[in-house]
């Protein structure tokens, strides 16, 4: 049996003012899957998940989460926008994003980042919200400073906070934009570590990163792009192994 589909993009394109900077890019992501996307600095990676999750309008395309298409439509500017802002809210919330620079609410303690969301956009009762919260924490093992404020944690651990966030609105997708590259190389491991857990248990995850070995090792597709468009696609083995575009080549070696 094929998994059901949990993300669908069709052909997306982005531009800013005359620069196109996605030129058509389309995605399935099945229940479960772990799509590592990579490529050099500049190809649209970042602005690709931003797409996804609204923090940038796209400039032509369809998303489908879970079966439902994002409604835009061409204004009379000849904007392409979405046109249900309550659609736009709910499935935001239903895309959990994790950025490379944490995005934690300094003056909120762990906890609080934590608990924000599913208080205050999703209506969960705060008790609710906390005992469900403590149990994230646990799972990335910062149950212990669930009362600290960001400042005073580590890069790591702000980090798994921030995924601990992310996990708290039960995400139909996770999206990662380089989520370690921010962070001093000996706090890399706990947390791939903990997106690796992630992957285990069947989370539908994008990972935009610059780590081979978590695209190789804990992905089961890897898109690499270049320039705004989908260079080459597949599986990691066949693509880390014996990769068709030149350009791959060079990319992979430039890596390691
Ligand atoms: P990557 O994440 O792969 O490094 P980005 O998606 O950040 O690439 O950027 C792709 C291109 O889009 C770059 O040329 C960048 O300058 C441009 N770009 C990204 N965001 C904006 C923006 N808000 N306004 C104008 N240009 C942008
Ligand atoms: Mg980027």
């Amino acid at each position: 049996m094929t998994e059901a589909v949990a993300l669908e993009v069709k052909d997306l394109h982005k531009s800013f003012g005359q620069n196109e900077v996605l030129k058509g890019i389309s995605l399935t992501a099945h229940c479960g899957d772990v799509i590592s996307i990579i490529g050099s600095s500049g190809s649209g990676k970042s602005t690709f998940l931003r797409c996804i999750n609204l923090l940038e309008t796209p400039t032509q395309g369809e998303i489908w989460v879970n079966g439902e298409l994002i409604k835009m439509k061409n204004n009379r500017r000849g904007e392409f926008l979405p046109v249900d802002d309550r659609q736009v809210q709910r499935i935001r919330s239903r895309l959990a994003m994790v950025f490379q620079g944490f995005n934690l609410w300094s003056h909120m303690t762990v906890l609080g980042n934590v608990i924000e969301a599913p208080v205050h956009v999703l209506g969960v009762p705060k008790a609710e919200a906390i005992e469900k919260a403590e149990a994230l924490l646990k799972k990335v093992g910062l149950y212990e400073r669930r009362h600290y404020y960001p400042g005073h944690l580590s890069g790591g651990q702000q980090q798994r906070a921030a995924i601990a966030r992310a996990l708290a609105v039960d995400p139909e997708v996770m999206l990662f934009d380089e989520p370690t590259s921010a962070l001093d190389p000996e706090l890399v491991g706990e947390v791939l570590g903990v997106m690796q857990d992630l992957a285990q248990e069947g989370r539908t995850m994008l990972v935009v990163t610059h780590e081979m070995a978590f695209a190789r090792d804990v992905s089961n597709q890897v898109m690499f792009l270049h320039q705004g468009l989908v260079e080459e696609q597949g599986h990691p083995e066949k693509l880390f192994q014996n990769p068709d575009s030149e350009r791959l080549k060079q990319f992979i070696s430039s890596i390691y």
